[in-house]
């Protein structure tokens, strides 16, 4: 727990100099912990509106409403099913949220993590009543020259501080972080012009199972700070069902709204790519994965 505690430096600076409120600039009270103030934690956007039963994207309406057989499922999961069995998330990716997770993960802003870490439990406690009562921890791991160049891992930091807030606030569930588990095997790189399907290919060799005895029988919930077109989440999952695993859950912080049919939304920068398998744009649009799934079996593909 400690790795991701801020520094006696760092706690001695803030207490001697007047500090502001790192996403709007307002002062901070006296005794904050994280640099970011009450009015912004109070305004992460939620998601709302009808989503997929399996990995929590947004639902259309219209085909919501008109009762087709497993209308509650995101064409892609219907297309596609994922190996995970359900995805959840606590806000969508954007505004405040986006800018205290960009403050974590690129301005080294580790005192972030401690409220982040909560809403991560919050996202979790989501699965209470269906997941397993015991399951293995398994945050996204980065490539080791990411995780050099950051100095630590998001994923980890926020998954620690969600264990500590759900061994309080639902002490019977058996949770247990296993930070090892997973590793990424190499640095993804760009993926610009490749379809879905190669994507889809390349991060799936991104992962491997540490131990498979580790993950044998276990019943699994993988952790990452976002969630956007789903690529990740989906190829960790395969890894790990594939070594053994009984079950595979997701959660996350945020995701990635689809702002239309045709879109993740687009304010995703390319910083962002390694969470979704190193992407260099996650443009990835309804119409393009659909054309791809159907170029699937075309030979010049
Ligand atoms: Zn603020
Ligand atoms: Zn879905």
């Amino acid at each position: 727990m400690a790795r991701v505690l801020r520094s006696p430096v760092d706690a001695l600076s803030c207490a001697l100099l007047p500090s502001f409120c790192n996403l709007c600039g307002s002062p901070l009270p006296q005794l904050s912990f994280a640099p970011i103030c009450n009015a912004c934690w109070s305004e992460f956007p939620i998601q709302s509106g009808p989503a997929c039963a399996r990995c929590g994207d947004t639902l259309d309406a219209p085909a919501h409403a008109a009762g087709l057989e497993d209308a509650d499922l995101c064409r892609r999961c219907r297309m596609v099913p994922p190996a995970f069995v359900r995805a959840v998330a606590f806000g969508l990716y954007q505004g405040r949220m986006k800018a205290a997770i960009h403050a974590l993960k690129y301005d080294g802003l580790h005192p972030a993590a401690r409220t982040l870490g909560k809403m991560l439990a919050l996202s979790i406690a989501q699965l209470a009543d269906e997941a397993p009562a015991e399951m293995l921890v398994v945050p996204i791991p980065l490539h080791r020259s990411k995780h050099a160049e950051r100095g630590f891992n998001q994923a980890r930091a926020l998954a620690e501080y969600a264990l500590e807030s759900l061994r309080r606030s639902h002490p019977e569930w058996r949770l247990t972080l296993a930070g090892s588990t997973l590793m990424r095997l190499r640095a993804t790189a760009t993926q610009a012009g490749l379809t879905m399907r190669q994507r889809r290919l390349n991060v799936r060799g991104a992962f491997s199972v540490s131990d498979r005895t580790l993950v044998d029988s276990k019943h699994i919930l993988v952790i990452d700070d976002i969630y956007t077109t789903g690529s990740t989440a989906r190829a960790a999952a395969e890894v790990l069902m594939r070594a053994g695993a009984a079950s595979v859950w997701v959660a996350t912080l945020a995701r990635a709204r689809r702002v239309s049919d045709i879109g993740y939304a687009a304010q995703l920068n390319t910083e962002d790519s390694e969470t979704d398998g190193g992407f260099s744009s996650i443009a990835t649009t309804e119409l393009q994965q659909e054309r791809n799934y159907s170029s699937q079996d075309q030979p010049s593909f």
